[in-house]
């Protein structure tokens, strides 16, 4: 699988963190820190931050992303954003399927495959979450839960459409928790993931989809993690509100 035919992408996931004041602050202190990236560098903000973000990041090499979509394009669900209103705004990326959206909002693979349809038609690009829980690691089962959700996910996905697509792997028992996988272990399930695109889609879409690693990535422990053949970026929680810790791990990708 050639490395070289993909652009690595680290994106910060803010999750429910940062005012529009603070994610302007944190994006100006960011923006001199990683102006010099050969990778792409994304940020997913809290949707209310999303102006103030986009403001802050223009003429940067910082793109902005939400950190969820409805797969309706409008309607009566009270709460939700649209992928066509985050299109409208101008933001480029999508986190769709995040573990803590799967865990605590009731997501599952087939509301993530609506959300994903949804995202494609409006001309979002995805950052797709897949992972495993603890247990189903310790069943052995942990390449048939991602193989899994990834094929739920891309149902209906064309190989145009895969283009705009970037899986995240993130188990679950390493999100938030400072446990991260080992290198070897995250390599190992993002080559599951790439083989299980190329049964999909064809070696060449398979060499080229990029596969991120999360959970717990930090300024200590990136350089070995995105040095693995098929890790290709990260998806990062809690460092990516350190603009120091972040620019570190945009370094180490770049
Ligand atoms: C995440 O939110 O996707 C994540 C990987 O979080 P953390 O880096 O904090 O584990």
């Amino acid at each position: 699988m050639n490395k070289a035919l993909r652009r690595p992408v680290i994106a910060g996931n803010w999750k429910m963190n940062q005012t529009p004041a603070e994610a302007k602050a944190l994006i100006e202190e960011m923006k001199p820190l990683v102006k010099d990236a050969d990778c792409e560098v994304v940020l997913c903000v809290p949707f209310v931050d999303l102006q103030a973000a986009m403001d802050a990041a223009a003429g940067s090499n910082i793109r902005i992303g939400a950190e969820n979509c409805h797969w309706a394009q409008k309607g009566a669900f009270t709460g939700e954003v649209s992928a066509e209103m985050l299109k409208a705004m101008g933001v480029p990326y999508v986190i769709i399927g995040h573990s803590e959206r799967r865990q605590y909002f009731g997501e599952t693979d087939q509301t993530v495959q609506m959300r994903v349809r949804a995202a494609l038609d409006a001309g979002l690009t995805v950052i797709l979450c897949v992972g495993e829980y603890l247990q189903q690691r310790e069943q052995g089962i942990t390449e048939e839960v991602v193989r899994l959700q990834t094929k739920i996910a891309l149902g209906g996905v064309s190989a145009e459409e895969l283009k705009r697509i970037i899986i995240a792997y993130e188990p679950v028992w390493a999100i938030g928790t400072g446990k991260t996988a080992t290198a070897a272990q995250a390599n190992e399930v993002n080559h599951a993931i790439r083989v299980c695109v190329g049964e999909l889609y064809g070696k060449d879409a398979a060499d080229r989809l990029v596969v991120q690693y999360g959970g717990s990535m930090n300024a200590g422990n990136a350089k070995e993690l995105l040095a693995q053949p098929d890790v290709d970026g990260g998806l990062i929680g809690g460092a990516s509100l350190k603009a120091a810790d972040f620019s570190v791990i945009v370094g180490a990708a770049s």
